[in-house]
């Protein structure tokens, strides 16, 4: 017996509730089916977004923190209901905790939100009364909407390069010819030189602005913390999914966890730039360093970083023995994901020629350059037809 989801807002961020009976499983990785991670990673809203983690089911990294606090008895949730612990969702706070990580990012506004809320925020979900279906030692599993988004935003950007490096498509939207066009810009990211300033301001927090002389970049998803520093113990409290994936060394900390020595890929947050902007336009972006490498083994490198920072894949013994093809382990759902994005059968990643985003799509038949009926349509109309 599961409720529908209900959004809340605490610890000033918002949030999702879900109960479940005691007897049902909370890790589903059978739920990650080529269908749901596209429906996942082509989610362009709130409510398409939601329909996704609804069908996925609950999100529980395996190395979950104490301060992550995901589990709850229904008992324990009553009494904050009754303490009026969670709130109502702030429009705006939401708005800012969603970024929809795409070839042309997307953040919803507050029109779009309240559509949605209506029928989910706290108040109106009526989540005491679902409760009452549940016995005292249920379960409520509490999933911060950010890390949907995150782990939505990983699976996509890293699809979106690996369409663009093996399966490029002929011709984007907009593009009058594609040879030698670099994938990594075509994948939505865009190329920075970094400053003398940068490298003697930012430089001091991070060694990134002083190990590479360029970096790309693409924007990724809001971290909603506002701390005075980058303090760990802080910042593994208000997100301790994001936490768990970067290094937290210092003069490294926001780079993400288990790259190679060089470790191109970085989290830039309103913590490193601070000094230099104010922060309400500040910028959340995933970074990748490079000096004069080619775009084609940066993204090799990316890819692989991402896969190892993310999921960390352990050989799966038990159908893997002596095999060549080993098989990676799906205990979570979140591995399931990335498996399923990486090795799934029968089916390659495309890029699409309208919007530039990555889906996977059956090897059989011909092959499709679109990701949904809405973008085959507009290339028709606006580029055939003409
Ligand atoms: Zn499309």
């Amino acid at each position: 017996m599961k409720s529908r989801i209900t959004l809340a807002q605490r610890y000033g961020q918002t949030i999702i509730l879900r109960a479940y009976s005691k007897e049902e499983p909370l890790q589903t990785p059978e739920a990650a089916s080529v269908d749901s991670l596209n429906r996942l990673i082509l989610s362009k809203n709130l409510r398409s977004l939601i329909d996704s983690i609804d069908e996925l089911g609950a999100m529980l990294p395996a190395n979950l923190t104490k301060h992550d606090q995901r589990i709850l008895a229904v008992e324990e949730v009553r009494k904050l209901l009754a303490d009026k612990k969670f709130k109502k969702v702030d429009y705006q706070q939401l708005s800012n905790e969603m970024l929809f990580a795409s070839r042309f990012p997307y953040r919803p506004n507050k029109k779009a939100l309240s559509e949605i809320l209506r029928e989910h925020d706290l108040p109106k979900s009526n989540f005491e009364t679902t409760l009452t279906r549940f016995a005292d030692d249920d379960i409520v599993i509490l999933e911060r909407i950010q890390d949907w988004m995150e782990l939505r935003n990983s699976l996509a950007v890293t699809a979106r390069v690996m369409g663009n490096l093996h399966n490029p498509p002929k011709l984007l939207k907009g593009e009058v010819q594609n040879e030698n066009s670099n994938g990594l810009l075509r994948a939505g990211f865009q190329q920075k030189e970094v400053s003398k300033l940068m490298k003697n301001t930012w430089g001091l927090q991070h060694h990134f602005f002083r190990t590479f002389s360029n970096y790309y970049h693409t924007d990724f998803v809001y971290n909603p913390y506002k701390l005075d520093r980058y303090a760990g113990e802080i910042l593994e409290k208000r997100t301790p999914y994001h936490h768990s994936v970067i290094s937290c060394k210092p003069n490294w900390y926001t780079a993400l966890r288990n790259q190679n020595q060089k470790k191109r890929v970085l989290f830039l947050t309103d913590q490193l730039i601070r000094d230099d902007k104010k922060i309400e336009d500040m910028d959340h972006q995933l970074c990748i360093g490079y000096d004069g490498e080619d775009w084609r083994s940066l993204a090799q490198e990316f890819i692989t970083s991402m896969i190892k920072g993310y999921m960390n894949p352990k050989i799966d013994w038990a159908t893997s023995q002596w095999s060549q093809h080993p098989t990676f382990e799906n205990s979570t759902l979140i591995e399931a994901l990335w498996n399923q994005l990486l090795y799934s059968k029968g089916h390659s990643i495309i890029v699409c020629q309208t919007c530039g985003d990555a889906t996977l799509s059956p090897n059989r038949g011909k092959p499709s350059v679109y990701c949904s009926g809405t973008c085959r349509n507009y290339y028709n109309e606006h580029y055939i037809s003409r």
